[in-house]
């Protein structure tokens, strides 16, 4: 079955106490580019959604589908220098 990343606008839920990281912080320092995702290399093992902590990516396994909330993300690259298969990028 082919692997299907999705790029989410949005919030998606959350603590409504963390409204200053996700909606205000975001557009006071906004970090430019997006994490990208090759679904010929990643295998959905879930190492870059346990590890970033602003809950920026969600894995589906069951249905195989990759999702990052771009409006989460800080740039932090953690997911991206731990991916085991090199399938995290960052685009511009
Ligand atoms: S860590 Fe890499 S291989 Fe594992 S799910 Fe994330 S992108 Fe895919
Ligand atoms: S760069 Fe950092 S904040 Fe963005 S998805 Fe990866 S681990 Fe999460």
């Amino acid at each position: 079955m082919i692997l299907k990343a999705r790029y989410r606008g949005g919030h998606g839920g959350g603590l409504p106490l963390d409204l200053i990281g996700h909606f205000i912080a975001p557009y006071l320092i906004r970090p430019k580019g997006e994490i990208s995702m090759d679904s010929h290399r990643c295998n959905l093992c879930g190492k870059c959604q346990m590890l970033c902590r602003r809950h920026a990516i969600y894995i589906n396994r069951k249905r195989r589908i990759w999702t990052i909330y771009p409006n989460r993300c800080d740039l932090c690259l953690n997911c991206v220098s731990h991916c085991p298969k090199k399938a995290l990028d960052v685009s511009k």
